[in-house]
């Protein structure tokens, strides 16, 4: 049976599973829970860069501090301008996102999105990294509704390996961070890598239950795609551990930072098929979160990847409304989708891809279900 109720033996199993018959019973359960209960309607939310300011250096990511790139941090009029660009073309929901960029003062994200919701009525997430409990207070108290922070794996070891300079706290200081956002009360969402060097299937069986454990409003997952000037854009095997090869540590991303981790015959590849498996699993397992069919997808697969995501599960699309002067800048992972496109074109080739699976773009915030049935219990317990 396909349901919330999975085992994780269940889990693994589909997570290995070959068998295209067998597949096929998977995306027709995922397509259906997706229809029954959230619709048909994919929910549109205009993404914003607004800096590539970072002051962490995640060993895969290519804007990390270490690596030399031109680094800019976008005006508030020009973040307006996008939210007018935004209100504009009907959507109604804008994702602020930037590096762990510390210097992007807490004031500055508080007016902006005060601005954004005054003079645009628009739905605000935010994803601006790990920051203070007071920050994360400060923002939702000015008016941000959500709020995205990746845990990227479940596994304490292969997230130390992936994110050297994080100050003790680690994993379990990432995860406290999402169960703070949910108190404060932000629609909180996280996601995962698939295929980091190292990630087992059993790591990412935990990756979904996780998922459910923490009841997440938003699931948002995609291939690890490592950034070639980095220390994972480089690896090498040896004696049963993937290293950063010693010419990458040479070259261009010279650096205090390596990484190490065993090798496993349990290796998840990192393709668009099995991001299509933890998308149909995470709609079962969390069958009233929104679900983004990510950028990722379409970098690997175009448009082909970004509609077998939609039908698969996924009921978002994130339409990139970045100034193109600063896409090129904002290089994650390598020839991200829509670097080189204006916010027009990026809009209209997400509309395109709804209708041609037969879909229609959502109209207004479109919460997820299990955030608005929250709301609404607390609202009943404070009467
Ligand atoms: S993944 Fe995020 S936190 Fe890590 S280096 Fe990149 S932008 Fe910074």
């Amino acid at each position: 049976m396909l349901d919330a109720d999975l085992s994780p033996q269940e889990i693994a199993a589909w997570l290995r599973e070959t068998n295209e018959e067998r597949l096929q019973t998977l995306w027709d359960a995922a397509d259906r829970i997706r229809r029954e209960r959230v619709g048909d309607a994919a929910r549109l939310r205009g993404l914003v860069e607004i800096s590539n300011r970072c002051a962490r250096n995640c060993l895969y990511c290519g804007v990390r501090a270490e690596r030399r790139v031109e680094r800019y941090r976008m005006t508030q009029t020009e973040i307006l301008e996008c939210a007018k660009f935004a209100k504009k073309n009907g959507l109604a929901t804008l994702v602020l996102q930037a590096g762990e960029d510390r210097t992007l003062d807490a004031g500055f994200v508080a007016e902006t999105v005060r601005a954004i919701r005054d003079d645009f009525g628009l739905t605000i997430t935010l994803s601006l990294g790990e920051r203070t409990d007071s920050e994360l207070v400060r923002w939702k108290e000015a008016g941000a509704l959500r709020y995205l922070l990746r845990f990227e794996t479940s596994n304490p070891a292969l997230y130390a390996a992936l994110h050297p300079d994080v100050d003790g706290a680690g994993l379990e200081g990432r995860i406290s961070v999402l169960k703070r956002l949910r108190e404060i009360g932000y629609e909180v969402g996280s996601g995962v890598m698939i295929g980091i060097p190292g990630q087992t299937f059993d790591d990412l069986t935990r990756d979904l239950a996780l998922f459910r454990e923490l009841d997440l409003d938003m699931i948002g997952s995609g291939p690890f795609l490592p950034h070639s000037e980095t220390p994972l854009g480089a690896l090498e095997i040896r004696d049963g551990y993937w290293e950063t090869s010693s010419f990458q540590s040479e070259n261009a991303a010279a650096s205090r930072f390596t990484f190490r981790y065993p090798t496993s015959n349990d290796q998840v590849p990192n393709t668009n098929d099995l991001t299509f498996k933890v998308v149909a699993l995470s709609r079962i397992l969390c069958p009233d979160a929104n679900i983004p069919s990510t950028t990722a997808v379409a970098t690997l697969d175009g448009s082909g990847g970004r509609k077998s995501a939609l039908s698969r599960g996924a009921n978002v699309i994130m339409p990139n409304l970045t100034p193109t002067k600063y896409r090129r800048l904002y290089e994650i992972y390598p020839n991200k989708a829509a670097t080189f496109e204006d916010a027009e074109t990026t809009l209209q080739t997400a509309l395109r891809q709804i209708a041609e699976i037969g879909r229609f773009p959502g109209v207004g915030p479109g919460s997820s279900k299990r955030f608005l049935a929250r709301v609404a219990d607390v609202s009943k317990r404070e009467r």
